[in-house]
């Protein structure tokens, strides 16, 4: 008998309105959802229709993709104690950041509205929620990490990026060494360390006019991986002629947030020198998710050995993706003509993952 859960949310599907750049280019829009969980990609040669269970079109709002995608359920088995993750993943430009964290680094006058806020700060407020009524039974920490050109980066280390060695133990798994963990205990106090992080100023002071771009070029050059630590003391009330155990057991829980760099064609972009080095790294690490996940794929009994060491990624993310994990997968697309192929392939893996079953 196949002991695997499937507790992780089937992927989930958002796709972007068109863009004022495509609108003024006149692009067609290829991709429609007819809000029964099918998404139909037509265009000249090309004509699919792809059923999922969560599709969320140009219209669906951050907290509809909140509420319908799987992630409050995963905030809770987080709090439950599990390893849970969510991943986007998509062109440049399809919408990841913008599903994550909301227009962060759009609006001139910070903070963005709540409507738009993304999947982290309403999962933040979810987990404040819960620590705020159970007291001092459950402390928060993040740890922030870059894979840049095949280099984990900790960027929560003030100063200049500095570079930590990946690991691994036969207890741990893989694991980065020396990452720093920063406790906080409210909204604004993790908002802030995501500003800083991403070298974005803090909220209420004034906006920079080029940090739309840098985080822009920063965040699709690099994947960027957010993990909140829960540690919970577990409430069991044991009947009062029982002992009480001196220390309650703790239960620990992750919610770790993946936003990944978008493939990129190199030919189309005409990266060249140092550019083309990080689109190929991008690339390779890429490919190997997407190695890892048709493997991941298949039946357990016809499973071969899964290849988490071919990059950082797939090391960092093996226990999320095969293992013990709770996975949530974002595909984003865009709606253009112009990203056809890109959204194709978007589709097709997202298809792939939805196969993939772990044992939480
Ligand atoms: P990515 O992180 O995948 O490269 P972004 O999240 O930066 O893409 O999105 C690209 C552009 O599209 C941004 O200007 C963003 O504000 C806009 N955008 C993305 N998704 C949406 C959405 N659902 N609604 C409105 N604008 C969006
Ligand atoms: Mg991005």
């Amino acid at each position: 008998r196949d002991t695997s859960v499937s507790l992780s949310p089937p992927p989930a599907i958002r796709v972007r309105p068109l863009t004022s750049t495509e609108t003024r280019r006149g692009d067609r829009r290829v991709v429609h959802s007819l809000g029964d969980g099918t998404v139909h990609v037509s265009a000249a040669r090309h004509d699919a229709t792809f059923g999922f269970s969560a599709v969320f079109d140009a219209g669906a709002s951050q907290e509809a993709v909140f509420e319908g995608s799987g992630m409050r359920q995963l905030v809770e088995l987080a709090l439950d104690g599990f390893s849970c993750t969510v991943f986007a993943f998509g062109q440049t430009g399809s919408g990841k950041t913008y599903t994550l964290m909301g227009p962060l680094a759009q609006s001139e006058t910070p903070p963005a509205a709540p409507g738009l806020l993304g999947l982290m700060q309403r999962s933040f407020a979810c987990l404040l929620e819960q620590s705020r009524s159970r007291g001092s039974d459950l402390a928060l920490s993040a740890s922030y990490l870059e894979i840049y050109n095949e280099q984990v980066r900790d960027l929560l280390s003030p100063g200049p990026p500095c570079t930590l060695p990946l690991r691994w133990s036969k207890t741990r798994g893989f694991y980065v060494e020396n990452q720093l963990s920063v406790d906080f205990e409210s909204l604004e106090a993790i908002a802030d360390l995501l500003l800083q992080a991403l070298d974005l100023p803090p909220a209420g002071s004034q906006r920079r006019r080029t940090s739309a771009h840098a985080l822009n070029r920063h965040s699709s050059r690099s994947h960027a991986l957010l993990t909140i630590h829960v540690r919970s003391r577990a409430s069991i009330t044991l009947p009062t002629r029982v002992p009480q155990p001196s220390a309650c057991p703790s239960k620990q829980g992750t919610l770790c947030f993946v936003d990944l760099a978008g493939s990129e064609r190199v030919k189309e972009t005409g990266s060249s020198g140092e550019l083309s080095v990080e689109a190929n790294n991008i690339n390779r690490s890429l490919l190997a998710l997407g190695h890892c996940i048709s493997l991941l794929a298949k039946p357990r009994g016809k499973r071969t050995h899964i290849p988490y060491r071919d990059s950082k990624l797939t090391r960092l993310l093996a226990r999320s993706l095969g293992g013990s994990g709770i996975t949530l997968m974002v595909a984003c697309i865009s709606p253009s003509s112009h990203c056809l192929s890109e959204t194709l392939s978007t589709l097709h893996y997202a298809s792939r993952a939805r196969r993939v079953t772990t044992r939480p």
